[in-house]
């Protein structure tokens, strides 16, 4: 089938949840991906700050080629070695000790949420506007953005949205109900939103005050996205659970719970569960993208580029009014419009770059973390012509 075809058809078999962009890929290599009709695309959405190798790292692609090889899954009331040699290096890497294994952001989300109503026998999570924290029933009802939620009612009770950035709303809605606040260190879908200097901090001492736990949603901003392996690092935070997906491995799908001892005992056999969650498959893929991160110093490269990329998006805000803002840490980086931005990622995926739009107005920036000066400055010039059109 061609493109057109693929295109026609998918309505006939696929529910109509996505706005798609009108291409079919067919490949990918590194910064790069490629349609059915031959177009090469930069790709500076990375299947939503998935990919941060990029596409076919050869070392992802062995990890999973070895690994599909001897084992992809056994279930979890079997030990195995992937597993434990994973935990222990994000025990390394990361602030907490101990690790669930999920398939996705929105279970590591529904996790936490389990494991802190267990740990304090209290019901009420606080969470943020603006936030998202996925898409099964209890973390739509954490996002604070109604437009995921108002169709699914009713929804689970105990949930509390307070404006980001605001200490004293958070110091007001803690109550003796209260298990949790949950927090993304940088809001990724609600548009790349930074937080007040020193908020974050400040957060979680209220929360040890009040012996509340504070989990950290770092499904987008983890491993290596904003230029250090945790955006915790970044903000000096040491969150009782911090919650991981996307980046994690190279692309394939695992997400994870990961808590302090203290808490994540907790749970006993029983308690918690997943089918899938942390097969040999997904953990080998795992410890081979994150030592690969490790090994290629895409820690500083995501730094580096990130510092240069925003720069560069800085110089172009001076030339054209209708860029209102830049900001973003590392190789997550917004920059906000005073219009609408979809015709923007129109234009630049004609132009041969995949971006992506978010919260209407704001491009989201977040390509693998092996992007070049190179290519940077390449989309810098094509963002440049195409903005010099509007
Ligand atoms: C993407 C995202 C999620 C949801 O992850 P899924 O893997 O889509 O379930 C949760 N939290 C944040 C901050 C995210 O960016």
């Amino acid at each position: 089938m061609n493109t057109k075809e693929i295109i026609n058809s998918y309505p006939n078999y696929i529910m109509n949840t996505y706005g798609r962009q009108s291409i079919v890929l067919s490949h990918g290599k590194g910064t790069r991906a490629f349609d059915l009709d031959g177009n090469e695309y930069l790709d500076l959405f990375a299947g939503i700050a998935v990919n941060n190798l990029g596409h076919s790292h050869p070392n992802i692609v062995n990890a999973i080629k070895d690994q599909a090889e001897k084992m992809i899954h056994c279930s979890n009331v079997y030990y195995t070695p992937q597993q434990l040699e994973l935990a222990e290096l994000l025990a390394k890497i990361s602030p907490n000790d101990e690790v669930f294994y999920q398939n996705s952001g929105a279970e590591a989300n529904e996790g936490a949420i389990k494991l802190a109503r267990k740990f304090t026998g209290k019901g009420e999570i606080i969470s943020a506007n603006n936030s998202f924290h996925g898409r099964t029933i209890a973390t739509i009802t954490a996002t604070g953005q109604p437009k995921y939620s108002k169709d699914y009612k009713p929804l689970p009770e105990g949930f509390i949205h307070v404006p980001f950035g605001d200490l004293k709303a958070i110091k007001d809605a803690i109550n003796d109900n209260t298990a949790a606040v949950l927090l993304e260190a940088i809001q990724g879908e609600g548009g790349v939103n930074i937080p007040p200097e020193n908020y974050l901090k400040e957060v979680e001492n209220i929360c040890k005050e009040k012996d509340v736990l504070f989990i950290l949603d770092e499904v987008q901003t983890g491993f290596g996205r904003c230029g250090k392996m945790f955006a915790s690092e970044i903000f000096n935070l040491n969150p009782d659970i911090t919650t991981v997906a996307k980046g994690i491995a190279g692309g394939f799908p695992m997400g994870a719970i990961l808590a302090n001892h203290e808490i994540a005992k907790a749970f006993i056999p029983g308690d918690h569960g997943s089918t899938f969650g942390g097969s040999p498959l997904a953990c080998a893929t795992a410890i081979a993208s994150i030592n690969t991160i490790l090994d290629e110093n895409l820690l500083e490269n995501s730094k580096n580029l990130g510092e240069y990329f925003k720069n560069k998006l800085l110089e172009l805000k001076e030339q054209y009014d209708v860029i209102v803002d830049v900001r973003g840490y590392g190789l997550m980086i917004g920059l906000e419009l005073s219009i609408e931005g979809a015709s923007i990622v129109d234009e630049a995926r004609k132009n041969g770059f995949l971006i992506n739009c978010t919260a209407d107005k704001v491009l989201r920036f977040v390509p693998p973390l092996i992007i070049t000066k190179i290519e940077i400055d390449r989309f810098i010039i094509g963002l440049n012509k195409i903005f010099s059109k509007f």
